[in-house]
């Protein structure tokens, strides 16, 4: 694609950086875990953070690590990725699909409340695209109801909730380091909590059940091997050093592409500011209005890719793909989800895109969206 729709940056700093631990014996357990961990945990403002090899990995720790198991219900959204609601499933408890609020693409807290059964465990809230969700509302329903919170933070390390930033708000969190991601680590993730208990079985559950003794071959859990190396590692360590310039960066563009795209009618762009939150920008996702419908959509996808640019989806609502159908026949309609998921476009994104490929992005958007 001659415009992608993301793209990882990686500065000759970086390439230092991992080619550093190449040449030390250290490629795994080394130095450069601990060091991510604490970088990553004295951002976020969290006492724990433990690396993991994908966010994936992440969230299905926390599922374990909250002892969340066969006939518990989690409240999760569907306008998610399926990371999401698989991990509830790794443990064989079950998804509960709520809607979400249109204009911030967020778990509805309004909503919340009528999912909730003498089963439900936790509340399972992504901060989609970056942009925090309502949580203040969120967790006032956990604290009433005995659930717990886990935040999905994969797309929005450094987003803003009242001023703090998100992750480590609820009682535990993700971050993942995909290179689509706002920093990468190539694959990666951490989970980051304040919660010293979930911290040690998360650490434990990610390295083959080892309790702390010291001993190899001690296993006291059954755990996993969902370790990241030093190789991964080192990027993420290089890639956070800088994360103020790459967010003000990734604002810039979101900018920009509001400036262009303000007055185009079909066009729902997304809010640059939103009470109580600062947002750190992992894609632009625009909606087209109610005059389009999905085949539209998909048709413009299509003609942009043949013009070589590329749009993304995001997102195919969870309970909607074959894995989850069978098991959905009860659920309830997600009208939200469904109206906002089959109009939404992900536009080109990442820090090195030039002004030139936004604009030429836009223009071509606008001629094929323009009636007639
Ligand atoms: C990226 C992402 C994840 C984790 O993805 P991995 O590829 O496993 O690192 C989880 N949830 C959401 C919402 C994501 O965007």
């Amino acid at each position: 694609m001659r415009i992608p729709l993301s793209a990882p940056e990686i500065t000759e700093q970086d390439i230092e950086a991992v080619t550093g631990v190449l040449r030390t014996s250290n490629l795994s357990l080394g130095p450069k875990v601990g060091e991510f961990e604490r970088a990553i945990s004295d951002y976020v403002g969290a006492s724990d953070a433990i690396a993991v090899h994908s966010g994936t990995s992440g969230l299905h720790l926390c599922i374990r690590a909250l002892g969340i198991s066969e006939g518990d219900e989690v409240l999760v959204p569907s306008f998610a990725f399926v990371a999401v609601a698989n991990a509830v499933r790794y443990e064989k408890a079950t998804p509960v699909f709520v809607d979400i609020d249109p204009q911030t693409l967020n778990l509805d807290p309004s909503l919340l409340e009528k999912a909730i059964t003498p089963r439900t465990r936790a509340i399972l809230v992504v901060h989609t695209f970056g942009c925090p969700a309502e949580l203040t509302s969120i967790l006032q329903i956990a604290r009433r109801h005995g659930l717990f919170v886990i935040e999905d933070a994969c797309e929005a390390i450094g987003a803003e909730y009242e001023g703090q930033r998100v992750g480590a708000l609820g009682d535990v969190g993700v971050f993942a380091f995909y290179p689509n991601k706002q920093i990468t680590t190539g694959e990666g993730g951490a989970v980051v909590t304040n919660n010293s208990e979930i911290a040690l079985k998360v650490r434990k559950l990610r390295n083959q059940g080892r309790d702390d003794s010291g001993e190899w071959f001690q296993h006291t859990e059954l755990g996993y091997n969902y370790r990241i190396s030093d190789i991964n590692c080192a990027l993420g360590i290089e890639q956070l050093k800088r994360i103020d310039a790459i967010l003000d960066r990734r604002e810039s563009i979101a900018r920009q592409y509001s400036v262009i795209l303000r007055c185009v009618s079909d066009l729902i762009i997304p809010a640059m500011v939103l009470p109580r939150r600062k947002i750190s920008w992992f894609v632009y996702a625009v909606r087209l209005s109610r005059r389009f419908d999905k085949e539209h959509r998909d048709w413009i996808v299509n003609e942009m890719k043949s013009r070589g640019i590329a749009l993304g989806r995001y997102f195919a609502p969870i309970h909607l793909q074959p894995i989850y159908q069978p098991s959905d026949s009860g659920q309830t309609a997600l009208p939200v989800t469904e109206f906002q998921a089959s109009r939404s476009l992900a536009l080109p994104f990442f820090n090195r895109i030039r002004e030139e490929e936004i604009k030429e992005v836009c223009q071509t958007l606008v001629e094929l969206i323009r009636p007639g």
